[in-house]
């Protein structure tokens, strides 16, 4: 996560309060901004891995799903992804413009669409080749 979150000489301070430093720690322990989508990824994550715990940190949510990646793009299909995928873009990228103030971020689509529309019609081409 080091590469999302800006190690920076100069403070950033975080929105939510305009007094908490910008850091792993103010994200994943006291910011309300992530606090929801944190909260639904766990309890996603709880539902889906019967042996699941929340990570402390360094370790995060977001990198016990990033160390679930599939090495097929079509198993997003199945298992936890459909759910879990899209919190995951809307956290990664909360993070990254609150971490970016000064940045200009384009409109994004929603979180995790391309993926499922991807393997949507990754999938119906390889059923129409099976079936011709
Ligand atoms: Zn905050």
């Amino acid at each position: 996560m080091g590469w999302l979150i800006p190690k920076s000489s100069t403070p950033i301070l975080c929105p939510c309060d305009n007094t908490s430093t910008i850091s792993k720690r103010h994200f994943f322990l006291s910011c309300p901004l992530l606090h929801s989508n944190l909260e639904l990824l766990d309890l996603l994550l709880r539902q889906r891995f019967k042996n699941y715990t929340r990570p402390e940190l360094p370790a995060t949510e977001i990198d016990f799903l990033l160390n679930l990646l599939p090495k097929k793009f079509n198993s997003f299909q199945r298992q936890h992804w459909r759910h879990t995928w899209p919190v995951l873009n809307q956290l990664l990228f909360e993070i990254d413009k609150l971490s970016h103030p000064a940045a200009t971020f384009d409109n994004e689509p929603t979180p995790g669409q391309l993926v499922f529309v991807h393997c949507s019609d990754t999938l119906s081409a390889t059923q129409d080749i099976n079936s011709a």
